[in-house]
């Protein structure tokens, strides 16, 4: 997903703006990076047009009243009682946008779920159970993870964490608050080079420090609004299992992949990594891919991350 296009959809959003549009949850503008706060003020400068617009109409109307009939001052009255609860009905709506998913509540249950895991790992005798793979990890993770702190600077108060396991279920993943696991099984099977291990890890925290499991809530909030009267950890079990919201969310997870493939690559060669040998791990995952031309639910194809990967890193390249 590129962050232009994010950011052309929300601004779509507003100027699509109505009285039901305000009903839309603050969470559902989440997938502009850095723009729900203005996507509020938008609705609060909508909000207060109506407002005007209406007490205009009616200032007009009580013009005409005083100098009419008591049949029509009744009208005016009328018209009195309509925009309080047009006034109510505005403030209510603006309260209830706030009651959504928020950063810290996807944080925690990510804390949480990744502490389950970690528990299962660590009772199997599987966590961090390969020392020599866990340093290396540890050694091409630290700078980046420092790096990360630095350009994104909300990310310098997270309590980090970084696993490894030699679990041939798990790969590598990073969850919301920088939680994240690497599998031996994973980085062996591609034979990853520290570049491209760089590369993975990269990806992985970016995936992190962009927000994107806030943003998955953000546009599932946006397809089913209904949504934001769930309890948080009921809807946070639908956005992982619940096979219809999946399907539906597929496209803008396939979007925020991209995005995590071309920011954290980027993001890697400022580290100090040669783009070249950071694009390798995509050449890898292609190869190794049995169907490297078609997507995976959640997934770009292979090829075509490959590929993409392999034009950046040219143009990077002619930059240096
Ligand atoms: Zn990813």
């Amino acid at each position: 997903m590129s962050r232009l296009a994010a950011h052309s959809r929300c601004l779509m959003r507003i100027r699509l703006g109505s009285l039901a549009a305000l009903s839309v949850p603050r969470q559902a503008f989440a997938s502009c990076t850095s723009s729900s706060d203005s996507s509020l003020s938008a609705q609060t400068a909508f909000s207060t047009s109506v407002l005007a617009l209406a007490q205009s109409k009616l200032a007009a109307q009580a013009g005409r009243a005083a100098a009419s009939s008591s049949v029509v001052a009744n009208r005016w009255q009328n018209d009195v009682i309509m925009v309080r609860y047009l006034i109510a009905f505005l403030f209510i709506v603006q309260g209830a946008a706030a009651q959504t998913v928020t950063q810290d509540e996807v944080m925690g249950g990510s804390a949480k779920l990744y502490r389950e895991q970690i528990a299962d790992l660590r009772s199997g005798f599987r966590l961090d159970d390969d020392e020599r793979f866990g340093a290396r990890v540890a050694a091409l993770a630290r700078p980046l993870i420092e790096q990360a702190k630095r350009e994104y600077p909300e990310s310098a108060a997270w309590d980090w964490e970084l696993h490894t396991t030699t679990d041939g279920d798990a790969n590598a993943y990073a969850m919301a608050g920088g939680k994240m696991l690497v599998s031996r099984a994973y980085v062996d099977q591609l034979a990853l080079t520290d570049a491209e291990l760089a590369m993975l890890l990269a990806h992985e925290i970016m995936h992190a420090v962009l927000r994107h499991n806030l943003k998955e809530f953000g546009e599932a909030l946006r397809l089913e609004p209904e949504r934001a009267k769930q309890p948080f950890q009921e809807f946070e079990h639908d956005i992982d299992n619940d096979n219809a919201l999946m399907r539906k969310l597929a496209s803008f997870n396939q979007r925020q992949e991209m995005e995590a493939d071309r920011e954290g690559l980027m993001f890697a060669v400022r580290g100090g990594w040669r783009p070249q040998a950071l694009a390798g791990y995509f050449r890898k995952l292609a190869k190794h891919s049995h169907y490297p031309n078609f997507e995976r639910f959640d997934h770009p194809s292979p090829a075509s991350r490959w590929q993409a990967a392999r034009e950046l890193a040219a143009q990077l390249e002619a930059g240096r």
